[in-house]
């Protein structure tokens, strides 16, 4: 506040209020009056400060910055955000993915890395982690494994023994469990982790060229993580040590930045390409598809308002813009429904019409009312319409791929050459890590399965890290003083 005399409290309604100390009794011992209109108003609002936290990615901090398109990508897209200098206002909110609001910054945990680009053609999000992989490939499998990261149900506390059960029973796990249980699974900073878009998305360029793409952003600031014991002391003396982090470094004039690249597939090879290029579990492998430098992402404005700009804010993938399409993954599938869905439950139906998540052009929609209606368009409310209501432009459609016609069926992907469940694991175990980072690896697994996991999930454990590497198996096994797996498979 810049002014000297400050103004005057009011009610939310602007009128003057008389006092910020006293409520209004009948003399200075009787009862409080219910005309106190001050009051009430204040204790009413405040019961209803709160809005149900996401399930996951729950605690979140944010920034806003600015995407540059440095490069000439427009042989690839056409999406207006990626052509050849153009630059995107856009919003961050980093988080943790299974703690609640007020859990520490630093447990092991991915991390959202959730991007809003506030583009000439509408808002198009990227709701992607710091991982570029994740534990599942099928969203009917998305609400079982967070159930089995959060808490009991009878005593509410977090259960390794619950979370090495689901693991070790999804094979497709290991890879995003090895990366997690590695030096990346705790940063030293949101600023200095790599972000993922995760999902592979379809670009289309404006001659109908398309390309299957996966979205890299590598920090600016270098790697950090944490070392196990350092995260767990600062878990208790600082549990905001990453939003402050954040906050401080942007407050003071060092804005982080991420350098912006994707890797493209032309649409056919995907057909045998040797893993699927679609599943969630797996990467493309930088010698087959090598990243191609887009532009750079700078965080350089803090929210004003975190509750406001940062809990209210509202990502989803379903948001894809002209040039951009979905692909056949089926956890990014899931995700086009469930993001908005959470959003309307959370925030209410109308959560799009908040400063933070409108797009920064007009909206023509025929969808009105409904609870904390704001922006409400005039008549015509249907289509169509002889009145010059608005009218959809059939050249918006988002790029697609054809399917081959089939009988519908419940089944896994159709397996590549290459795939199974260990392969990507064991290459980041064996040839990615150098030797102390295999050691804190063992260290950081045994010590989560030295914590509560019991049979017949501790030997199952054992077994997943066996395929993983069968030296890995025994290395933890006798880190943590029990038989080795039976049967080691690599
Ligand atoms: P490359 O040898 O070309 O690259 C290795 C990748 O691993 C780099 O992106 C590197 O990120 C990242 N990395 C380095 N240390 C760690 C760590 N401790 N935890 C997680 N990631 C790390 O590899 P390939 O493309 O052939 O893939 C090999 C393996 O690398 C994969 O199986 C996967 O586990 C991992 N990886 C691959 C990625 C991809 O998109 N291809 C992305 C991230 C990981 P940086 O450059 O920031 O050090």
């Amino acid at each position: 506040m810049t002014e000297s005399t400050p103004p005057v409290t009011t009610t939310d309604d602007g009128i003057p209020a008389p006092s910020d100390h006293h409520s209004q009794t009948l003399g200075p011992n009787g009862p409080i009056l219910l005309q106190d209109h001050y009051l009430i108003q204040k204790m009413a609002h405040f019961n209803r400060e709160r809005v149900p936290e996401r399930v996951v990615h729950a605690k979140g901090s944010g920034a806003f910055g600015y995407l540059e398109i440095t490069e000439d990508i427009s042989d690839f897209t056409k999406a207006d955000l990626f052509q050849p200098g153009r630059k995107t206002e856009m919003l961050a909110r980093f988080s943790t993915v299974a703690g609640e609001l007020g859990s520490p910054d630093t447990w092991r945990d991915p991390r959202g890395f959730a991007l809003k680009f506030y583009t000439r053609e509408g808002n198009y999000d990227l709701v992607g982690n710091n991982t570029p992989v994740f534990f599942i490939r099928d969203p009917q499998n998305f609400s079982d494994f967070i159930h089995s990261q959060k808490r009991r149900a009878d005593n509410l506390l977090r259960d390794h023994n619950m979370q090495w059960d689901f693991w070790s029973s999804k094979p497709e796990s290991a890879h995003m469990v090895t990366w997690l249980m590695g030096d990346r699974g705790i940063p030293s900073s949101f600023r200095k982790m790599d972000g993922f878009g995760s999902h592979t998305y379809l670009w289309e360029n404006a001659a109908g060229v398309r390309h299957w793409v996966k979205y890299h952003f590598k920090t600016d600031q270098g790697i950090g993580f944490l070392p196990q014991a350092d995260a767990d002391r600062i878990a208790g003396e600082d549990a905001e040590y990453h939003r402050r982090d954040l906050y401080d470094h942007i407050k003071t004039g060092n804005a982080p930045s991420w350098t912006v690249s994707v890797q493209l597939m032309p649409i056919a090879d995907a057909a045998d390409y040797r893993f699927n290029p679609f599943d969630l579990t797996k990467v493309w492998p930088h010698a087959d598809y090598p990243l191609i430098k887009v532009g750079r992402m700078v965080l350089d404005r803090n929210p004003e308002n975190g509750f406001a700009q940062v809990e209210q804010a509202a990502f989803a993938p379903a948001n894809l813009v002209p040039g951009i399409g979905p692909s056949p993954d089926k956890m990014l599938q899931g995700r086009l429904f469930s993001y908005p869905d959470t959003q309307r439950y959370r925030i209410g139906p109308n959560y799009l019409q908040l400063p933070v998540n409108a797009p920064k052009v007009p909206v023509h929609s025929y969808n009105r009312d409904a609870s904390m209606a704001y922006i409400n368009g005039g008549d015509p409310t249907y289509a169509p319409n002889s009145y010059g209501g608005p009218v959809a432009d059939p050249s918006a459609e988002l790029p697609a791929w054809q399917v081959e016609a089939g009988e519908i069926v419940r089944n896994a992907y159709t397996l590549h050459s290459q795939d199974d469940d260990f392969g990507q694991a064991r290459t980041l175990y064996r040839r990615v890590l150098d030797d102390a980072a295999r050691a804190r690896l063992v260290a950081n697994i045994s010590g989560h399965l030295s914590n509560g996991v019991a049979e017949p999930v501790l030997s199952r454990a054992l077994q997943y890290w066996s395929n993983v590497d069968g030296n890995l198996g025994a290395r933890i096994a006798t880190f943590i003083g029990v038989p080795q797996a039976s049967t080691p498979v690599a």
